[in-house]
């Protein structure tokens, strides 16, 4: 495998964003300041995988033309969540420039595989997040079946794993799995999601510097204008100025090249 995509991107990359896109004035507003900061890739949930019904479940596909607006705007990339063939046909009809599979998609190796077949030969990146439960082997299916499919730019990203009760974390980081992972996949770029691990906006920063310790090779930190005011994950969200301080924070200690 030859996963060296990554080195076309500044080391540590960085994915911000909203968890939802909520409205074309959020997804310009947290754009414009994100782009302004240097950051190029941006994070919008469009179908959202929500645990319980009757939740804020995603705007859908009528949002997908406020990423192409933002992006028309400003010249950032996009990176959203695909859970199934008609996701994928429609980010890529709006030309999304990276996917990712879901940590509730992981876990069903039907879902993958459809997902994986219909991304067949493509050339974006598509990233894998761990399943919700601590099972490594699913992580390594689900990113063989994108390999089989000839997906020439795969990563991992590395967002924790369920637990019954209250824990420290919303999701434990278990970091053992993704050195595990790494072990069977040496060249596989790996980011890491401290937003959804934390649950907590305290969290973040250290997950993140934790991360960058570890030698991942990239964060992926849900942003949002007003977070206590999002429609998902307010807990876990940062302001773009919060999200500017964190890094600024973060001590990154391989050279980049
Ligand atoms: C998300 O990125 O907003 C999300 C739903 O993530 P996960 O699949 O990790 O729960
Ligand atoms: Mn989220």
């Amino acid at each position: 495998m030859d996963q060296s995509w990554i080195k076309e991107y500044s080391h540590p990359l960085f994915i911000a964003g909203p968890c939802s896109a909520e409205s074309e004035e959020q997804v310009l507003n947290v754009t414009r300041a994100l782009k302004n900061q240097g950051i190029n890739i941006i994070r919008a949930g469009i179908w959202k995988p929500r645990t319980r019904p009757n939740s804020f479940e995603g705007i859908g596909h009528a949002a997908l033309p406020w990423l192409e607006l933002a992006k028309k705007e400003t010249g950032v990339k996009f990176a959203i969540e695909v859970a199934n063939p008609s996701h994928v046909e429609q980010a890529l009809k709006h030309n999304i420039d990276i996917l990712w599979i879901g940590a509730r998609s992981t876990v069903n190796p039907f879902t993958v595989q459809e997902i994986a077949e219909s991304l067949k030969g493509i050339t974006i990146p598509v990233l894998v997040k761990n399943p919700v439960n601590p099972d490594l082997a699913l992580w390594i299916g689900a990113i063989e079946r994108l390999l089989n499919q000839d997906i020439q730019k795969v990563g991992a990203i590395h967002r924790g794993f369920s637990s019954f009760g209250k824990q420290r974390y919303r999701n434990e980081p278990l970091w053992q799995i993704p050195v595990e992972l790494k072990r069977h996949f040496p060249e596989l770029p790996l980011i890491c999601d401290p937003s959804h691990i934390g649950g907590r906006r305290d969290q973040i920063a250290p997950l993140s510097q934790k991360a960058l310790d570890l030698n991942y090779d990239g964060l992926m930190i849900e942003v949002h204008p007003n977070p206590d005011k999002a429609l998902s994950d307010a807990a876990q969200q940062v302001t773009p100025e919060a999200f500017a301080q964190i890094r600024q924070n973060l001590h990154v200690r391989r050279a980049t090249s």
